[in-house]
């Protein structure tokens, strides 16, 4: 696949992006600001390095605001404090923690309305963050042996449900190992239910073809028409749903 840099100037700012030319059957040319600022341009085979240009110019206002409202965002991606108030994510939907000072045996995590209280006794960042970790984990084990038990069932060739462990991965989502065990980031749990089937969808179809050859685009495509989609929008939430 193609690639090469280009720079968009507008309002006196010099914002660099990346073409990337796919052979896909894309007809147009398509804009991504990533969660870190940087800008991506998916362009058909077809588009001329004039037509690309003409398009992101087009674009530009766009493209400027975005990149400025991303960085800001990211900015605020930087270290968890694990106090009161801070964004805490669960399948898709945002939560807001709340820490409790409580005596040891009234210790708790629980989801509350718009809330996720940890009543613990001891409120340190550390603390707090190994008790959401742990949550995570818990809620983690639940939800995709579920998911995992649907999948499984609705595809033609799994003869059992596979097994799977969590694991802490720092830039992997799952991987499914020769024998069929399915391993999982137990921070996936953080997205929605769509991105972690597609997580789920694209390891069970290493059960069938072990690399990531055409066949296995086609059988994947065939398991889920949108993945693509869904993927982008994953790892548009890379930072976010990773950060902790
Ligand atoms: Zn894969």
């Amino acid at each position: 696949m193609e690639r090469f840099e280009r720079v968009l100037h507008y309002g006196g700012e010099a914002i660099p992006y990346t073409v990337r030319i796919s052979t896909g059957r894309r007809e147009r040319v398509r804009i991504h600001v990533h969660p870190d600022g940087t800008v991506e341009v998916e362009a058909p085979e077809e588009a001329t390095a004039e037509d690309i240009g003409k398009a992101v110019q087009k674009r530009a206002r766009w493209v400027h605001d975005h990149v400025h409202d991303a960085r800001r965002r990211f900015e605020h991606v930087l270290p968890r404090e694990y106090v009161s108030g801070e964004q805490i994510l669960y399948l898709g939907r945002r939560y807001s923690l709340k820490v409790r000072h409580v005596p040891r045996p009234d210790r708790a995590v629980k989801l509350k309305g718009a809330l996720l209280e940890v009543a613990h006794d001891q409120v340190s960042a550390d603390a707090v963050r190994a008790r959401v970790r742990a949550w995570y984990k818990l809620k983690a084990r639940d939800y995709f042996a579920y998911r995992l038990g649907v999948i499984a069932k609705g595809l033609p060739w799994p003869q059992d449900v596979p097994k799977f462990q969590l694991k802490d991965m720092r830039t992997r989502w799952g991987t499914c190992a020769a024998g069929g065990t399915v391993t999982l980031n137990p921070f996936l749990v953080r997205a929605n239910r769509e991105c972690i089937d597609y997580v789920i969808t694209h390891e069970l179809c290493h059960l069938r073809e072990h690399n990531h050859s055409p066949e296995f685009f086609r059988l994947l495509s065939r398991a889920m028409p949108q993945w693509e989609t869904v993927k982008r929008s994953l790892d548009d939430m890379a930072e976010i749903l990773l950060n902790d």
